[in-house]
């Protein structure tokens, strides 16, 4: 059976060049460590499937750059058609932590007239001794920017599941309550898909389907 899902979110990650990036996405969607990353290989984007309630799936169209994060060169488009973003930065690079606020401001000043949910992301947690962002400043941080902050390893699978999973519950919130409305021409949010033939779990199609309206 094709896989139900009530939206698809469009989302993409953003921090300097090698803060790993597409080594979390790539843990995410392919649930594996690959330890070598070229950064000028350009697959557009992954998708993944997350049940945020039972029955209640959300397809995530995660956005990866090609390297153009290096020279501050990524386009107009990609922040405008998403609808939720990890803010990168690396917990031994301080370097990365200052470039935040420039890499969230490019955001925002390309976004319009839309928004971007964000989440700020300390990655790299397994490096513990080689920390150079201590968790206080960088909770200080989210939290002026009214962000959530947490920590994440994609060498050993810490927190992963949990960031993609809290940044969809999030933009999920705002969509029930319509603050996020899905608008034509928009790639950021899109309505969900049911399959006409359902062979089986008809309570749930038609659970899935009062949802939808
Ligand atoms: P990007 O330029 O931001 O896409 O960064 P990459 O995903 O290409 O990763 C850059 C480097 O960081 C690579 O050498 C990765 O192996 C390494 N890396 C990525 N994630 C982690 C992690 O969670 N822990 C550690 N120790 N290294 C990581
Ligand atoms: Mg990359």
């Amino acid at each position: 059976m094709e896989a139900i899902w009530l939206y698809q979110f469009r989302l993409i990650v953003i921090g300097d060049s090698t803060v790993g990036k597409s080594c979390l996405i790539r843990r995410f969607t392919e649930g594996r460590f690959a330890q070598v990353s070229d950064p000028t290989v350009g697959v557009d984007f992954f998708s993944r499937l997350v049940e945020i309630e039972t029955g209640k799936r959300i397809k995530l169209q995660i956005w990866d750059t090609a390297g153009q994060e290096r020279f501050r060169s990524i386009t107009r488009a990609y922040y405008r058609n998403s609808v939720g973003g990890l803010l990168l930065f690396d917990i031994t690079n301080r370097r990365s932590f200052q470039n935040v606020h420039d890499w969230l401001e490019e955001a925002r000043s390309h976004v319009q007239p839309h928004t971007i949910v964000f989440m700020l992301v300390g990655h790299k947690c397994d490096l513990e001794t080689q920390r150079q962002v201590t968790q206080q400043e960088a909770e200080k941080l989210s939290g002026a920017y009214g962000m959530r902050y947490i920590e994440t390893s994609a060498r050993d699978a810490i927190n992963v599941e949990h960031a993609f999973t809290e940044l969809t519950r999030d933009i999920f919130d705002l969509v029930r309550s319509g603050d996020i409305t899905i608008q034509e021409g928009w790639e950021g949010v899109k309505s969900g898909f049911v399959p006409n033939v359902v062979h089986s779990s008809e309570e749930v199609t038609k659970s899935d389907r009062r949802c939808l309206c």
